[in-house]
């Protein structure tokens, strides 16, 4: 990527740098490769990134939304998105959240619960209005990623168990402020290999069988998102292999006649377009280590410490042409705030710019205030 080094010399670090051309290629891409498939509908999942001017380009483009908080609801409509394109899901929704999914007439609640669907009923009637919800299964199909971002296996909190679905779609009929149009399905974060995505379609299958043996006919199947993005070449892999992806369901899903086909994607949608922009504070000598001390820290993108993932190190301003192992560490006082360990780079020193590459997805969204420090800001 080409970054605007003589501006970024100028501001203040760390910040999160945004690349609205890449963005906008990428979701490009998506509706192109969508539109092969007329049942296709592609929302954004907004708990990856919520920066306003992101929103925008993301409403743009045309894609609906995914919700888990009432928080997020609140922004998609604020960023001009419809309610009628804009999905809620979750393990947890509060009374308030659920009211105000109602009051606006959002397209779908993704119920994960029995007990979630007794609250829905009883919230609608009191708003004299029916929801439309949608039963999130757990297909209990492993997604091969990190523990803390699989969530299709039975152990899992997400979702309701396979074999109990025909007892909650039995509870459903007796619900009058409850209309069930759809199943939902998210099986985890980060897939590089698509055979998960494979397992679940045929889970589907059998899954749509079961139900419409009940008498059941879904308008909507919801695949939910999952698919990842190449950490370790961003530069070679801007944009997501989305042709492959969406094949994988037009190859191995039976749809119905007139079944829309709903995916939510949040990382592969805009994981590549953003960067953790920070300085070198300090190369501090150790025993046997240099440590790149940088501005930027846990605090700003919490994914190394939280899942040991690795975010590229591109040091963007040196000028030697040698280099050396650093660990490249932050300031916050934790030993897991650590962005790298032994990573060959330019030789470098204090005052250099630093980009933490592949940041678009979970990073400023998932910043915190630890040690009184503020949210990095956005520059596009
Ligand atoms: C997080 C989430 C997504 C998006 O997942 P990505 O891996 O970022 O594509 C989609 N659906 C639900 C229900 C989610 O919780």
């Amino acid at each position: 990527m080409n970054f605007p080094v003589s501006k970024f010399r100028t501001l203040q670090t760390p910040f999160y740098y945004y690349d609205r051309r890449l963005l906008e290629a990428t979701l490009d891409t998506i509706n192109k490769e969508a539109s092969r498939y007329p049942a296709f509908r592609v929302h954004y999942a907004v708990k990856a990134n919520v920066d306003s001017t992101l929103l925008e380009i993301v409403r743009q483009s045309g894609l609906g939304c995914d919700c888990v908080s009432g928080w997020e609801i609140q922004a998609c409509l604020k960023a001009g998105f419809q309610p009628d394109k804009i999905v809620y899901a979750g393990v947890g929704k509060s009374d308030w959240e659920i009211r105000l999914g109602l009051e606006q007439g959002i397209a779908c609640f993704n119920v994960e619960s029995v007990a979630e669907l007794e609250v829905i009923d009883q919230l609608a009637a009191e708003a004299g209005t029916t929801a439309r919800v949608a039963l999130r299964v757990n297909p209990n199909v492993d997604a091969h990623t990190h523990k803390y971002i699989t969530t299709g296996l039975s152990e899992n909190k997400f979702g309701i168990a396979m074999e109990m679905l025909p007892s909650v779609i039995a509870k459903i009929k007796t619900l009058s402020h409850v209309t069930l149009i759809g199943l939902h399905f998210h099986i985890g974060s980060q897939l590089l290999k698509l055979d998960p995505f494979t397992m679940l379609c045929a889970r589907i299958n059998k899954l749509q069988d079961e139900v419409e043996a009940q008498g059941i006919r879904l308008r909507t199947i919801n695949v939910g998102g999952g698919l990842g993005c190449d950490y370790d070449a961003p530069d070679e892999n801007p944009i997501p292999d989305f042709a492959d992806f969406f094949a994988i369901y037009a190859d191995h899903l039976r749809l119905r006649e007139g079944q829309e086909l709903h995916f939510e994607l949040g990382r592969s949608v805009v994981c590549q377009c953003g960067s953790l922009i920070a300085r070198v504070l300090y190369i501090k000598e150790g025993v046997n280590k240099k440590f790149m001390i940088l501005d930027a820290g846990m605090s700003d993108l919490i994914r190394p410490a939280l899942y040991q993932a690795h975010h590229k190190i591109e040091v963007l301003t040196s000028d030697s042409s040698e280099v050396t192992r650093y660990d490249v560490v932050g300031p916050i006082c934790e030993s897991s705030d650590c962005f790298g360990e032994n990573e060959l780079l330019p030789t470098a020193r204090r005052g250099d710019l630093v980009a933490l590459r592949s940041a678009g997805a979970y990073g400023q969204i998932m910043a915190s205030n630890y040690n009184c420090r503020p949210i990095p800001p956005s520059i596009w």
